[in-house]
């Protein structure tokens, strides 16, 4: 039994990551300060006494005994991360940094979950972790790529320097239950607007392309990677390997919900990038992980969730 840190631990990856850990028996500090989160999805763990929820926000120090940190603290969806740039970049950088003085006082192992958005616009297909990336520095996604990018910096200065253990994620596109129903995402918006009869806002002409992972299959990957051999550090990339363009994606969720549900279009906001999916064999090699659930399982269980839910 560990004594384990989630930051970012009442958000839709987080949330699924506390259930797993308690149920493999160890002691979980959830902290949180409920940007894009919600109680919501933690709510069920409340009463459990290896679960402990924190409210805090990482841009500031904070003084705990843990064995692991899975540094997931940031807002995820463009909508959320552009609302407000400065706290993003601060939550990546100043977070990271908090977080990692706390790995170094404390001895604890520590995941930051990184992105593929550190790719940025990518010129190689399918992306493979060498490849160092195409961003903008100075547009709106910048605050969250940047940030990212940053935080590995860190991540990497403090192995180096500090010879912490560290472990680096970069996630791509990744669905499933406790979604934030209006955080903007193109799955969660696609099933909310289907099941409210309303057309889906495909943005350009909805030939770019995503690879969708479920929620369940990363969070596999995320404790693999935690309990890998000491000396891989990452980063490696966890995604699903199956591309879809956006068009493809809406078609196939308005087949499922059925309704009136027609597309528009609408503009394309800026540096969207164009084509992405990841090259997985990293993974598979060092830690044996591969996803195993298809897009459309994962969208039928994300459908039913949004269904039941109260909040659409
Ligand atoms: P989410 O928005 O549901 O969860 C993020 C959580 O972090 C929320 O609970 C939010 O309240 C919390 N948070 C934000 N700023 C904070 C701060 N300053 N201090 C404390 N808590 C803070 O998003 P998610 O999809 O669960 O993403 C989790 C992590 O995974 C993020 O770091 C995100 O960048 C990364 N990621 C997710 C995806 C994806 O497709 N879901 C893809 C790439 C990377
Ligand atoms: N920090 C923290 N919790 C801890 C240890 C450190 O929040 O348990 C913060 C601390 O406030 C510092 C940051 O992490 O600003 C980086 O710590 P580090 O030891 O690397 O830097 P220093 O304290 O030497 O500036
Ligand atoms: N997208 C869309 N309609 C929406 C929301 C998003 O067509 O209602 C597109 C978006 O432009 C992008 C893709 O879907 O090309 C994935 O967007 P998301 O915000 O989910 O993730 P990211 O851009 O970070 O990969």
């Amino acid at each position: 039994m560990k004594k384990i840190l989630v930051t970012g631990g009442a958000g839709f990856l987080g949330s699924h990551l506390c259930d797993r850990l308690i149920n493999e028996g160890h002691e979980v500090l959830c902290l949180d300060n409920f940007f894009t989160g919600s109680k919501n999805n933690i709510t069920h763990l409340l009463g459990n006494p290896n679960f402990e929820l924190i409210r805090h926000d990482v841009t500031f120090p904070i003084y705990l005994e843990v064995d692991q940190i899975y540094n997931l603290a940031s807002p995820a969806s463009p909508i959320h991360y552009q609302s407000d740039p400065v706290q993003t970049i601060k939550t990546s950088v100043q977070g990271a940094i908090n977080m990692l003085g706390l790995a170094k006082r404390t001895g604890a192992r520590i995941l930051q979950a990184s992105t593929s958005e550190i790719y940025g616009d990518p010129e190689i297909h399918p992306q493979v972790e060498s490849y160092w990336g195409n961003v903008n520095s100075i547009g709106p996604r910048s605050c969250y790529d940047e940030g990212k990018r940053c935080a590995e910096t860190l991540f990497f200065d403090y192995e180096r320097q500090h010879g912490l253990d560290i472990k680096v994620v970069r996630i791509f596109n990744t669905f499933g239950p406790r979604m934030h129903p209006n955080d903007g995402r193109v799955v969660s918006n696609f099933i909310v607007q289907a099941l409210n009869d309303k057309d889906l806002t495909i943005y350009g002409n909805g030939i770019q392309t995503r690879s969708f992972c479920y929620v369940d299959d990363m969070i596999d990957g995320f404790l693999k990677m935690m309990e890998s051999e000491s000396g891989f550090k990452g980063p490696v990339n966890l995604g699903n390997c199956d591309e879809f363009t956006m068009l493809e994606l809406a078609n196939k969720i308005i087949k499922k919900i059925g309704g009136n549900s027609k597309i528009s279009f609408v503009t394309l906001p800026t540096d969207d990038p164009k084509r992405r999916k990841p090259d997985i064999s990293l993974a598979y090699n060092k830690l044996g992980w591969k996803p195993k659930i298809s897009l459309d399982y994962g969208l039928e269980k994300t459908i039913n969730y949004f269904r039941k839910s109260s909040k659409i």
